[in-house]
């Protein structure tokens, strides 16, 4: 794919964030990797009236082209990209229900069995660090350790994929778990599922859908 068509599915991948009710304003950030580096969304802009002539081009090793500045998470996003070479395409959101439960500093513990989407048995909590940092960064990394998505504390989730469809998706998928044990919570205590159910969920998801 070149650029400009990586670019233009970016921009509507950014702006889809703000339809899905995942960001708003210029809250959040969005990538896509391309060739030996990335494209990633410009720092500050409202999502929703991102264009593709907006995107920013960085290379893996943080320097970027163009006229706009890169999201102030350009690191967080970078490392991903430098460690996990599987992922493709990176979410970062302050949807709701996730900055919530973020607050609480607390993983999403296997209450329901969609939380195998993120890749394991529960969707871990990352500790606190400012926004932008490398300390972010290396909080992020270690909480997302065999795993695709997690929650950073007093701040948001970050989901990863091969594709921004995967990746946006799994921000869906989160958010819409955060929501679900939220309100479970709010009538008792959840029954979680235990490991052995967990490992099934994992096994059959390998299997699931229309591939493989
Ligand atoms: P940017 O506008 O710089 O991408 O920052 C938004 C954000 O979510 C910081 O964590
Ligand atoms: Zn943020």
């Amino acid at each position: 794919m070149d650029e400009r068509e990586a670019a233009g599915r970016l921009a509507e991948a950014a702006r889809q964030t703000v339809a899905l009710g995942l960001n708003r304003g210029a809250e959040g950030n969005v990538s896509v990797r391309l060739h030996d580096g990335f494209l990633i969304t410009p720092s500050g802009l409202p999502n929703a009236a991102l264009t593709a002539e907006q995107m920013v081009y960085m290379s893996l090793d943080g320097a970027h082209r163009g006229a706009l500045k890169p999201s102030s998470e350009w690191r967080l996003h970078r490392d991903l990209y430098r460690a996990r070479p599987e992922v493709k395409a990176v979410v970062h959101a302050h949807s709701p229900y996730a900055v919530s439960l973020a607050c609480l500093r607390t993983a999403i513990p296997p209450f329901h069995y969609m939380v195998a989407a993120a890749g394991g048995h529960d969707i871990p909590c990352a500790p606190y660090a400012t926004f932008g940092t490398e300390a972010l960064s290396q909080a992020v990394l270690t909480a997302m350790t065999d795993r695709k998505a997690c929650l950073m504390a007093n701040h948001g989730l970050v989901a990863v994929g091969a594709s921004l469809t995967e990746a946006l998706r799994l921000a869906e998928i989160v958010e819409e778990l955060a929501a679900q044990y939220w309100r479970a919570r709010l009538m008792g205590e959840p029954v979680l599922l235990t490991s052995e159910e967990m490992d099934e969920v994992l096994a059959r998801f390998a299997g699931y859908g229309q591939g493989g």
